[in-house]
């Protein structure tokens, strides 16, 4: 599958806050079954290329281009009808109802035209059963994170974006919920991750993209990014 035309493409997107250009021309593509890494030193805009894509923010330039179709500028919520979704660094469930009922939520909003997972089967593949009729806020960090993950996949989207799921995560949860990553990607869907954890990016991704200052300065395998003097440079000089 990782032959298939790219779901995703985006090409010199631009996103200015005030003057500063947090996305300064970044462009590449993601394939469906794809496990891309989006890494680069803090403030490089990876979140910012996450929040675009998402819909959170519209682009000041660029193409967003999905299977085909133009989304640039394209609300979130419409996104996720045609199959983007997203977890959040800080996870954002509704903190007074049930994990249950923040699952039933995403369930109902998510794509009409595909057919959704069951309760019982996402509260037990992401290890949320026991909790399941408590409050979103009784959850600790792992588990929030994981529901977050839930309330996405339960849109049944073709393109996940991960900024950060695994940070917080113990060594055991993290090998977990990278075979789960694999998985997700395994069933076709596109997967963009962000993440600082970078034996964690190099277990799961198939690419990378470096970010520095907006742009994209390597495209391809983290081992072979590591040994690039420009890429080690703006690591280093971060
Ligand atoms: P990264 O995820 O790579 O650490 P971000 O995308 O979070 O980088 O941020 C890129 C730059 O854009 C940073 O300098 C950050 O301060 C700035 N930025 C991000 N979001 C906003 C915002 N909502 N308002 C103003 N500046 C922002």
């Amino acid at each position: 599958s990782r032959e298939t035309a790219p779901i995703l493409k985006v090409t010199n997107l631009v996103k200015r806050f005030g003057g500063f250009h947090a996305l300064d021309g970044l462009s590449f593509h993601v394939a469906s079954g794809e496990i891309l890494g989006l890494v680069g030193p803090n403030g490089s805009g990876k979140t910012t290329a996450i929040n675009v894509i998402s819909g959170l923010y519209a682009p000041d330039g660029g193409e967003v281009v999905l299977d085909g179709t133009s989304i640039g500028g394209v609300a979130s919520h419409k996104l996720v009808h045609r199959g983007i979704n997203r977890t959040f660094q800080i996870p954002k469930p509704f903190l007074s109802l049930t994990v249950r009922q923040n699952i039933e939520v995403a369930l109902a909003y998510g794509r009409a035209a595909v057919a959704p997972p069951t309760m019982a089967a996402l509260l037990d593949e992401y290890r949320l059963t026991d909790v399941a009729d408590r409050p979103a806020a009784d959850l600790n960090n792992a588990q929030q994170k994981m529901l977050d993950l839930v309330r996405a996949l339960a849109t049944r989207p073709r393109l996940l974006l991960l900024d950060e799921l695994a940070a917080g995560l113990n060594p055991a949860e993290l090998d977990w919920i990278a075979e789960r990553i694999k998985a997700l990607a395994q069933s076709g869907i596109a997967i963009i991750v962000v993440e600082h954890l970078m034996g964690f990016i190099e277990h799961i991704t198939d690419r990378v993209i470096v970010m520095n200052a907006g742009k994209e300065i390597f495209e391809g395998k983290l081992a072979v990014a590591v040994q690039v003097p420009q890429v080690i440079e703006v690591f280093l000089g971060g």
